[in-house]
Parts: structure tokens; C-alpha cells; sequence
């Protein structure tokens, strides 16, 4: 292979159209503010008024999440990342772990957990089911010695929302630790990490919150981060080591200690998110969520379309559609991204080829977006 000297690469902008919409499982439409706010000029990660920044964005994600948690912070990666940092860091070899799997990322929980050397207790659900309370309840019983129990709240690969209160009061009475992924439901529906009392959760910056991808806030309980504290081994990631990153992100003590470079400007833009969050109000941006839910699904059904998920576990900000017989799932979808710009998520695992996955999550739930995708719909069915 020669290597070329000189390339010819084009614009960005020849490569990436201007003007989607994006109501698929995630990224979302990023709010024109959150956009212009990362373009502000980088200041050093390690300049006194960065340092104000982190400590101000923990203020807006413990609002986001409902805590007082202090050890709450965005990991420097994505969703993903986040899974990862909470996982890597609570598990360690020989712990069991109950993880409810009524989708693809609970299936994610299971990989992460056998990667670092726990036992896993897998507890299946239909997918496009709740987990079951009950079913957790007879498990975590017969599991005396099991030490976390973990689950999706919001799974993205199906539309459904699991009864978190529940499930988290359940895992205290057996006296386990609560790892929670609310990746697609912070900002979306309620998340309260103190009232249920979740032990660790992790979420994504470009789902709800109306953020660029690439962020993960986490939050651990002090119950959670003794567990970390106390470990009887090293955890097996240097970059996700929270008794590490903790020197960087926690202002305790003053200063703080160079970790890894944080990204700057893509912080910016999560500080930007929480500020909307913080002034439309959790509680307004939920009912926006639900309303603008409401009116789609109302719509759907018009056209004569089904949502297969039952209506009382619904997540608003993901729609689960199946697709009728003899409709070409890829032709539409292909369909609607050239002739209106409008991306919508195909199915995932049990649902792939069979449903779309229609979201309406931060500001791509408003008005104007249901209207275009119902009409974008119409025309293609
Ligand atoms: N968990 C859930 C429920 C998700 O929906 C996603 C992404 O869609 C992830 C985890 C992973 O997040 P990311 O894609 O940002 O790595």
C-alpha cells in the first residue's frame, strides 16, 4: 500500500446534510443554544473558571437526577462509558448480580458484569414487557447472597418503562445494592435518585437533555461509593477508576489533579442543557414529554398504526411502532430521511425488521416534529 501525500477530502459541510430532524432512539435534536454554546472559545481544563464550571454542572445534574449525591459528575464518554464506570467499579470478582433483562441493554448489564468477574443471575422478560416486580422479588429470595441488583428504567430498544420505586425498595428489603440505567429516561419522565434510593446510575448527555452525544453523567450513593472505597481489588480500568477521576471531578480539598483532559466545549454544552432543564423545570419538561406523546400516538393511530408496548408503561420519549404487513421497513425509513429529513429509529433484537422506534426526546419533542412525522408517515404508508 502507498501512502498518499496529498488528499482531497471534502468540506463537512458536503458530507453532512444540513436541517434533519432527528426523532429516532438517540442522538436527538440538539437545541440551537446548547450548539452555539459550544462554540463559546476553549478555556484550559485546569483554568479557574472551568473549575467553577465542573463544579456548577454537578449542581445541575443532581437537580437533573433528584440528589444530593456528592459523588455526581459526567463521565468524558459516552452512555456507554458511563455503564461502564458504574459496573467496573462495583463489581468485583465473585460478586453476583441480578440483572432484569426486558431489552438489548439489559443484555449490555450481563456482558459488562461476566467481563468483570461476576457472577451473573440473568432474570428474562418478554421483550416489550415491564420487569416484573414479583418475579425480582422470588429471585432476589432465592439470592440471599446476591449483591446488586441492576436494571434498565427506560429500555430504548423497546419503548417501555420499568417501575424503578419498586424495584428499588425490593432490592433494599434483600439488602442489595440498586444499579439503574437512565440513559433515556433523565429529563424524560421523573427520575428520583434519592426518594427510590438508587445506588448508582449513569445516563447520556444526547437523549433528553437535548445534548451533543459523548457525555455520561453518573451518580453514586455514599452507600455506593464506601462499596468502591472498600474494595478488596484494584479496579481493572485505569480511565474509569473513580478513585482516581474523583481527584479531578471533586473541588474537596481545593484544586484538583489533572486526570485526563475533560472535553471542554462538549461541557459547555451539557452546562447549557441544565441550565434549559433548570428553566423550563423538571417537572414542565416531563409534561412536554408526555403531551407531545400523546398527540403523536393519537396520530399514529389515525393513520391505523399499532403500538404493540401497553399504554400504562409507555415511555413517552420513545414510541414503539409496528410496522404493517407488507410495508417495506427499510424503503420508508430511506423514504423519510431524503424527501423530509427525518430520521426514525428502526427495531432492535426480538423487534428488528417489525417495529420502528419513533422518539420525541428533549427538544425534538415539540409540536412541529410530531406534525412532520406524521405527515412524513402518511405519505409513505
Ligand atoms: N443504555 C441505554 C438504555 C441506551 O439507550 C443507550 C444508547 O442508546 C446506552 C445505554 C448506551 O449509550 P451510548 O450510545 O451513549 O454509549
Amino acid at each position: 500500500m502507498t501512502i498518499k501525500n496529498r488528499l482531497d477530502l471534502p468540506s463537512l459541510w458536503e458530507i453532512i446534510p444540513e436541517g434533519r430532524t432527528l426523532m429516532g432512539p438517540g442522538p436527538s435534536d440538539v437545541h440551537p443554544r446548547i450548539l452555539g454554546a459550544m462554540g463559546k472559545p476553549t478555556v484550559g481544563h485546569l483554568d479557574p473558571s472551568f473549575q467553577t464550571l465542573m463544579e456548577r454542572i454537578k449542581d445541575g445534574l443532581r437537580y437533573a437526577f433528584q440528589t444530593e449525591n456528592s459523588l455526581t459528575y459526567p463521565v468524558s464518554a459516552p452512555g456507554s462509558a458511563g455503564m461502564e464506570t458504574v459496573f467496573v467499579n462495583l463489581v468485583e470478582p465473585g460478586d453476583k448480580v441480578v440483572v432484569a433483562r426486558n431489552g438489548a441493554f439489559g443484555a449490555r448489564m450481563i456482558e459488562n458484569v461476566t467481563r468483570f468477574g461476576g457472577v451473573v443471575v440473568d432474570v428474562p422478560f418478554d421483550w416489550g414487557t415491564e420487569i416484573d416486580p414479583n418475579k425480582i422479588d422470588d429471585v432476589l429470595r432465592a439470592n440471599p447472597d446476591a449483591k446488586i441488583l441492576a436494571f434498565v428504567h427506560a429500555e430504548t430498544s423497546t419503548g417501555v418503562l420499568s417501575d424503578a420505586a419498586t424495584l428499588c425498595e425490593i432490592a433494599q428489603a434483600h439488602d442489595c445494592l440498586t444499579i439503574m440505567d437512565a440513559v433515556t429516561s433523565l429529563g424524560g419522565v421523573p427520575v428520583r435518585l434519592d426518594e427510590w434510593g438508587v445506588d448508582a446510575t449513569y445516563s447520556g448527555s444526547q437523549k433528553c437533555l437535548s445534548c451533543s452525544p459523548g457525555l455520561s453523567p453518573v451518580s453514586f450513593s455514599d452507600r455506593a461509593a464506601a462499596v468502591v472505597k472498600n474494595r478488596k481489588t484494584a479496579v481493572p480500568s485505569w480511565f474509569l477508576d473513580l478513585n482516581l477521576v474523583m481527584a479531578y471531578w471533586s473541588g474537596d480539598g481545593g484544586g484538583r489533579t489533572y486526570h485526563h483532559t475533560a472535553p471542554v466545549n462538549a461541557l459547555y454544552g451539557l452546562y447549557e442543557a441544565l441550565v434549559m432543564l433548570q428553566e423550563e423545570g423538571l417537572d414542565n419538561a416531563w409534561t412536554r414529554h408526555k403531551t407531545q406523546h400523546t398527540i403523536l400516538v393519537n396520530g399514529l393511530e389515525g393513520l391505523g398504526l399499532k403500538l404493540p408496548v401497553d399504554p400504562s408503561v409507555r415511555l413517552p420519549q420513545l414510541n414503539l411502532v409496528t410496522i404493517p404487513e407488507g410495508v417495506d421497513d427499510v424503503k420508508v425509513r430511506a423514504n423519510l430521511l431524503s424527501e423530509y429529513n427525518l430520521e426514525i429509529g428502526g427495531g432492535l433484537g426480538a423487534f428488528a425488521g417489525k417495529a420502528w422506534r419513533i422518539g420525541l426526546m428533549g427538544h425534538a419533542a415539540r409540536p412541529e416534529n410530531v406534525t412532520l412525522c406524521l405527515n412524513a408517515l402518511r405519505a409513505n404508508l
